[in-house]
């Protein structure tokens, strides 16, 4: 007899448990669906608690090494131009959950240059900033599309004669172009480093009037080396064709030919923003 009475309620207290998991994954399945991975960030009305939010995953390649992201990541620790401090404190929460508030809501104040980033014809001619060349003005088709990959000699910075012994070929239309920089690892110090290496005025110049190429990609903060800082824009940005995508984050990346893709925020009246940069086989 109690052995029937007991198996009832079991069964019973069995099959509403099973219906609430079951509710519960589907209810975690849609919502993961709707909003996907955000490493460390959970949907709020979430049922897991503190212990058992996984550790956030960062990554550098996705999809078996099919997308490289070549965007830095933007750290209080990372370099700026010209200073040792590095970046600093960038970011700040204002309204939070812990002092009360619905929601975290962060506020940013950084540098348009900062990490990776773009710079538009306003950066370095005040005309052209006067007349509104601002990143919104950039051309996407520019900014995606394909591109290559190249290695430059490591012992010098990009010349004419450089440029000429790359022989890129004519219809090439975006190099990113890796250099001691990224052996240095100069873009993850915190001090700004003027020996970083750079396009020469003449490298400028010879890329201007002897190739396609519309997107030049650099490995730290200036594509400009320190020496021809502003003689090298002036070459690159005075025909407002060429766009340079400066501090991108090259290490780990098979030399070679990719889809580039990258987006910058719409700034209306910003000569520079951050870009994110990634490369797909
Ligand atoms: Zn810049």
């Amino acid at each position: 007899m109690a052995k029937t009475t007991l198996k009832l309620p079991f069964s019973l207290l069995f099959f509403t448990s099973l219906t609430l998991t079951l509710a519960t994954l589907a209810l975690t399945a849609a919502e993961t669906a709707a909003y996907p991975t955000i490493p460390g960030t959970m949907p709020t009305g979430c049922s897991l608690s503190e212990e058992e939010v996984p550790t956030p995953v960062r990554r550098e390649v996705y999809e078996n090494g099919q997308i490289y992201d070549i965007t830095h990541r933007i750290t209080s620790d990372m370099p700026s131009f010209g200073s040792k401090e590095g970046l600093g404190q960038y970011l700040w929460l204002p309204k939070s959950i812990k002092n009360g508030s619905l929601a975290n809501n962060s506020e940013m104040k950084l540098p348009s240059h900062t990490g990776t980033h773009v710079d538009a014809p306003g950066h370095v001619f005040d005309h052209y900033f006067d007349a509104g060349y601002d990143v919104d003005t950039l051309d996407l088709g520019v900014l995606n599309g394909p591109a290559l990959l190249v290695d430059v000699p490591r012992d010098k910075n990009i010349t004419a004669e450089v440029m000429e012994s790359l022989n890129i070929p004519r219809g090439v239309r975006r190099v990113i172009f890796r250099t001691l920089n990224t052996d240095r690892k100069l873009m993850f110090k915190r001090e700004f480093d003027s020996s970083y290496v750079g396009f020469m005025k003449d490298g400028a110049r010879w890329l201007v009037q002897n190739t396609d190429i519309k997107l030049v990609g650099i490995d730290y903060l200036s594509a400009a080396a320190h020496d021809d800082l502003l003689p090298s824009h002036y070459e690159f940005l005075e025909g407002r064709e060429v766009i340079l995508v400066e501090g991108l984050k090259l290490d780990g990346v098979p030399a070679g030919l990719y889809n580039i893709h990258c987006l910058h925020l719409r700034l209306l009246g910003a000569e520079g923003s951050p870009i994110r940069c990634i490369l797909i086989k």
